[in-house]
């Protein structure tokens, strides 16, 4: 299957291959033609699987056979959830109309309305949003959307963890009743059915991969390490595997930017991405992650959702998710485009649950290794006793430079993180005979 076999017209065609997209990926393959179709649709495939292409290369394809001589209204509408997603399927929809006589913009909040008003007075073909932004510049006359006729939410699982329902309702109270609806999402959960419901017309439902799954080729890896000594861990981990690009999850803000500090005076180049940097600060710090001035990039999950960051080997989860769906998001990080990946994660005994939720999801259990030097000696806490420990002042060995440490077992392919090569397997969660105990 090409794209050519899939009906796009010639100038769209052109545009994809200068992007050195050889053939469809199966989300596109699947969903392409329905949308040719004008059906509706809901199609679900892992992060990274291609869905933007997915559904703007159809769309492009659909406006410039029916584009009025004359006018410019808006007639394609992309909702995103995050300012960084909106910019990014921009960037794609501007790449793929490169040949065609279509107009684009894309309207966010955080930065200033008033260019974005000029854009828009100056006819727009497809526009790509995030919701509040939107609305903003609808009440103020801006933009029009009786010409909507193509609807796209992307990344629509976020858009409701994220409470965007409500905007999305508004939104669509202001277009045609007729019109085309699409649904893309990394994860079909009930809520996204009970979503799609409501919205779509007799939709087309397209999914390629199993629910909730992983990409097959990313390893998974949990290392048991007490919360005070995360930090000098992943200082090590970094150093001891010389790791170029590196993405790192933290659960909070505030966690982000004390991490990215102490990394900072580590010597290891790196930058914070989260929802309270201004929006010229993220883009910046994916830019530079992106091009390697820095190393390590730092993100909260709503943050980082959806970010097209190519082929990064590791993703670090510095913290486990409390959504276990959430988990699956950020490895959705690595081993994109079919390339290996790998996903580690630092697991404190307060976290033990949130790893017993993942592994349920994943229906796997994930290898779980003490490193020397490291071992846990926390006891899972009550609930507010989270600080780290003076006690572990006191090192025992190992630290940043340590080379005794423990690798990952032989019967893993890949070559252990650590120098060392004393493998040391975790006998259970957190410090063997340590409770489970339930948050
Ligand atoms: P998703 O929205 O499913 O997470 P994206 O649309 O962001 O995925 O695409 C992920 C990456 O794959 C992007 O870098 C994109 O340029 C690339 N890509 C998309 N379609 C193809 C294709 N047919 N062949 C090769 N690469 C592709
Ligand atoms: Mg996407």
């Amino acid at each position: 299957m090409t794209f050519k076999d899939l009906g796009l017209s010639d100038a769209i065609l052109k545009a994809v291959e200068e992007k050195g997209y050889t053939k469809p990926s199966p989300i596109q393959e699947k969903a392409i033609p329905h949308i040719l179709n004008g059906k509706d649709l809901l199609a679900s495939a892992q992060t990274g699987t291609g869905k933007t292409a997915g559904f703007t290369l159809p769309v492009l394809n659909y406006l410039v056979a029916t584009k009025h001589p004359k006018y410019r209204p808006l007639r394609a509408l992309v909702l995103t959830p995050t300012r960084e997603l909106a910019a990014q399927v921009y960037d794609n929809v501007r790449e793929y109309s490169k040949y065609v006589n279509i107009k684009s913009a894309v309207i966010f909040g955080g930065v200033n309305a008033k260019p974005q008003i000029a854009t828009l007075k100056r006819g727009v073909d497809i526009l790509v949003a995030t919701p509040g932004r939107l609305l903003d510049l609808h009440d103020q006359k801006a933009v029009s959307f009786k010409r909507v006729d193509v609807l796209i939410l992307d990344e629509a699982d976020r858009m409701l963890d994220m409470g965007f329902v409500r905007d999305i309702n508004k939104i669509m109270s202001f277009m045609p009743v007729k019109r085309q609806n699409l649904m893309f999402s990394a994860t079909f959960s009930k809520d996204i059915k009970q979503l799609a419901a409501g919205i779509l017309r007799n939709p087309v439902e397209v999914e390629t991969a199993p629910q909730n799954s992983t990409a097959k080729k990313v390893t998974h890896n949990v290392y048991q390490v007490d919360k005070g000594k995360k930090t000098e861990f992943t200082i090590k981990l970094i150093k001891d595997n010389n790791w170029k690009q590196v993405l790192i999850f933290t659960r909070t803000k505030h966690g982000a930017n004390k991490l990215t500090k102490k990394l900072i005076q580590a010597g290891i180049s790196s930058a914070a991405i989260h929802g309270n940097k201004s929006q010229g600060a993220r883009t910046k710090a994916l830019q530079n992650f992106k091009d390697n001035t820095i190393k390590i990039l730092v993100a909260t999950d709503i943050a980082a959702r959806g970010l097209d960051i190519p082929l990064l080997p590791n993703v670090i989860n510095f913290e486990l998710p409390n959504v276990p769906e959430d988990y699956v998001h950020r490895i959705g990080r690595t081993g994109r485009a079919g390339a290996a990946g790998e996903a580690i994660s630092l697991v404190c005994s307060e976290e033990t649950e949130y790893q017993n939720e993942i592994e349920k999801l994943l229906k796997q259990k994930i290898k779980s290794t003490v490193v020397e030097g490291f071992e846990p000696t926390d006891t899972a806490p009550p609930k507010r006793a989270a600080t780290s420990k003076k006690s572990f002042g006191k090192k025992k060995g190992g630290g940043n430079s340590g080379n005794k440490s423990a690798g990952t077992s032989a019967s893993q392919k890949r070559k252990p993180h650590f120098k060392g090569n004393k493998p040391k397997p975790a006998t259970g969660r957190g410090r063997s005979g340590a409770p489970k105990k339930r948050r």
